[in-house]
């Protein structure tokens, strides 16, 4: 089965490159569950998309908290809703070296990049084993790179190269039809990025969607900028 009508799940799709990753697969004919933890600012984002002609579904998650994505599954299960395509997109940005960043820094961080999409991942990939077909975008960063020089503040970089390890090891483990790949978006201007960056969010969600809609011949387990292959 290759063909038929994806459903892609994308979290921290309220605002940034999220919500572009939503409209871009909406826009490609794909069903989109928009996933926020504020379901106020889900419902505007969700509205938003509407009047764009992009309609999506709206789920409540926080991907900090275990029972809020087991909430999340369970209601998605119940209604019969199985995913396709995992887009781990929520991302925070907290300050600080790893002498002067709180402990809660590195938590938060770790929590919201690795512990997150690692429990929705390992849930989500066993019903994509059964159907033959999952792809699953990490949105790291350049840096998460160790062959970038993680630059950048402490506990960000640590969680991100978190995530880069997970992408690696979860593709070895979820086997060939299961594309799984982290990639990092380049500077964009989001809350994130600030307004000095260089790139707009739909170019920031563009290799996103490549590997959000990657052909049975795809590559998995990789690092990417720009569609090219980039360094862990
Ligand atoms: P953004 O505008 O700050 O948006 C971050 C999104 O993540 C928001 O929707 C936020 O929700 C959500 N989020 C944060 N914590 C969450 C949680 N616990 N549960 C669910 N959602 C949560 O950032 P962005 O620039 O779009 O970043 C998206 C991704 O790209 C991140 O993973 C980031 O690390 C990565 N990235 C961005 C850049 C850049 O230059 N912008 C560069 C490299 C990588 P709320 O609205 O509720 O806060």
């Amino acid at each position: 089965m290759t063909s038929d009508k994806r459903t892609a799940l994308v979290t921290g799709g309220n605002r940034g490159i999220g919500l572009e990753v939503c409209a871009q697969l909406a826009r490609k004919g794909l069903d989109v569950i928009l996933a926020a933890r504020n379901p106020t600012l889900g419902k505007k984002a969700m509205d938003q998309l509407e009047r764009r002609g992009l309609p999506v579904a709206l789920i409540t998650l926080d991907v900090t908290d275990p029972r809020s994505i087991d909430r999340a599954l369970a209601r998605l299960e119940r209604q019969g809703i199985a995913i396709d395509v995992l887009v781990n997109n929520a991302g925070v940005y907290p300050q600080g070296t790893a002498l002067s960043s709180p402990e809660a820094h590195f938590r938060e961080t770790l929590e919201t990049h690795f512990f997150g999409p690692l429990r929705l991942s390992r849930a989500l990939i066993r019903g994509m084993q059964r159907r033959k077909y999952g792809r699953i975008v990490n949105v790291s960063s350049g840096s998460g790179s160790f062959g970038e020089g993680l630059e950048g503040p402490a506990a960000y970089c640590i969680s991100k190269a978190a995530m880069n390890a997970l992408t690696f090891k979860l593709a070895e483990a979820a086997g060939p039809h299961i594309k799984i790949n982290a990639l990092c978006p380049g500077w964009v201007r989001t809350r994130m990025g600030g307004p000095r960056a260089t790139r707009s969010v739909v170019k920031g969600a563009e290799t996103i969607i490549w590997l959000a809609t990657l052909p049975e011949d795809g590559p998995t387990g990789k690092f990417w900028r720009d569609k090219k292959e980039i360094p862990w």
